[in-house]
């Protein structure tokens, strides 16, 4: 129920300040106009293009068919454009090669894959570094990793600004270290992290190493041949594509290093009752049926967003964040839970509950992520039952915020 005094603000408002370019693009926004709603978690999951919608359309009313199992032409189809899609990916990434991709279900299936797939590697006593800001998905995998093996989970304090302490890591990344895992870009602090100082110190100990491209890889293109990581993971669904896909990025030698973790159709070079043999990567990672639709609509966002203009959309979304950072900043008693470097911005203010605020924004059709984001040990750190996280999306618009600031000071009249 809407507590009288708090309309749904309609998409109508008169100024259309930082409009953008590509928001026509995205037929949710005709939807979320019709319903009141303003979209503003974008990094939790981002809305699709028509063009990956025509594509997933496409694929499935063009007569489905499986991949790398059929003679016939509907099965040699689907895995040309499967395939083709793992080609786009390894370009968008400059991975160099497509051999490099691996199809998964999600960032968090490409974590516990390589939770698994590395497990052998291990022997008690060895040590596993992570940031102290990682998502749980990329904390727990190497957690419960930690448990089965008996092995140190090491973690990397955060300095003031909410980076990973590279003095601290100096200290804490020995010789007995693996294995390092972290985040590119944190989904509730908003800042880049200083990857190429712990991927170096990292290596020159001789550890593995994996990065969270999670929120990451959604900001810019990055490119995997100058960074200098064993792994890189991400999901479809925070770029603009479809849910139910993820990639894994590994290195050829570090790719050779995995042991194969899920069995069935298609990863198999050999098998007999009572022993197997199993392809390489990428496909002896593929096991059963993969997300081929998604794939082939992924690969379909990939071809959209490589048509848009860089360099216009970085600038949209910067000067977006600063609209919205300086904005927040005018809110009496709201508290940044760092300076974020990209597109989102978490928040406390001071005598509200942050699930309250939701609620009274979700009654007014904003939508906004409250809670502790999928990294309860970084909250508690922080001393915050939860937070109010903002984000953006390349389709962000300046009356989004407009709408949002207009439905936080109603809020804040009710609650203060
Ligand atoms: N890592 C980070 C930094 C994230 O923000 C997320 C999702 O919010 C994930 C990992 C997990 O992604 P998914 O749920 O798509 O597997």
């Amino acid at each position: 129920r809407r507590p009288e005094g708090l309309p749904i603000i309609h998409d109508d408002a008169p100024t259309m300040s930082l409009p953008s370019p590509w928001r026509a693009d995205f037929p949710a926004f005709a939807a979320f106009a019709r319903d009141g709603q303003t979209y503003l978690d974008s990094a939790a999951t981002a809305q699709k293009p028509q063009a990956m919608l025509d594509a997933l359309l496409g694929h499935y009313a063009g007569g489905a068919a499986n991949v790398h199992r059929a003679q016939h032409c509907p099965g040699e189809r689907a895995t040309r454009a499967f395939e083709a899609a793992r080609a786009k990916v390894a370009a968008w990434l400059n991975a160099g090669s497509a051999e490099r991709i691996v199809f998964t279900r999600g960032a968090t299936e490409s974590l516990n894959l390589l939770a698994y797939g590395l497990e052998h590697l291990f022997a008690p006593g060895d040590t596993i570094a992570v940031g102290a800001l990682e998502h749980h998905a990329n904390l727990l995998p190497w957690q419960r990793l930690a448990q089965r093996r008996g092995l140190d989970l090491v973690v990397l304090p955060l300095d003031g600004a909410g980076d990973i302490d590279l003095e601290q890591a100096e200290r804490l990344i020995g010789p007995r270290t693996r294995l390092l895992a972290v985040s590119q870009l944190s989904n509730v602090l908003g800042r880049w992290q200083p990857l190429d100082a712990l991927l170096a110190l990292a290596s020159s100990r001789g550890a593995l190493t994996v990065v969270d491209g999670a929120q990451g890889a959604v900001h810019g293109r990055h490119d995997l041949r100058s960074l200098a990581c064993d792994f890189y993971v991400f999901s479809a669904h925070k770029l603009y594509g479809p849910d139910g896909l993820g990639v894994l990025h590994g290195r050829p030698q570090a790719l050779e290093r995995l042991q194969h973790w899920q069995f069935g159709g298609e990863m198999v070079q050999q098998a007999d009752y009572h022993e197997a043999r199993f392809r390489p990567a990428p496909l002896g990672f593929e096991a059963g049926t993969p997300a081929i639709g998604a794939a082939i609509a992924f690969g379909a966002t990939l071809d959209y967003l490589q048509s848009l203009d860089g360099t216009a959309v970085a600038a949209h979304e910067a000067a977006l964040h600063r609209r919205l950072l300086a904005g927040l900043r005018a809110v009496a008693g709201l508290r940044l839970l760092a300076e974020p470097h990209n597109a989102l911005a978490s928040f406390v203010i001071e005598g509200v509950h942050n699930a309250d605020l939701a609620h009274l924004l979700a009654e007014q059709g904003i939508a906004v992520r409250a809670g502790q984001h999928c990294a309860m040990p970084l909250l508690r750190r922080l001393g915050l039952p939860g937070a109010l996280r903002v984000s953006l999306g390349l389709y962000s618009d300046g009356n989004d915020l407009e709408r949002f600031f207009a439905a936080l000071e109603r809020a804040l009249e009710l609650l203060r």
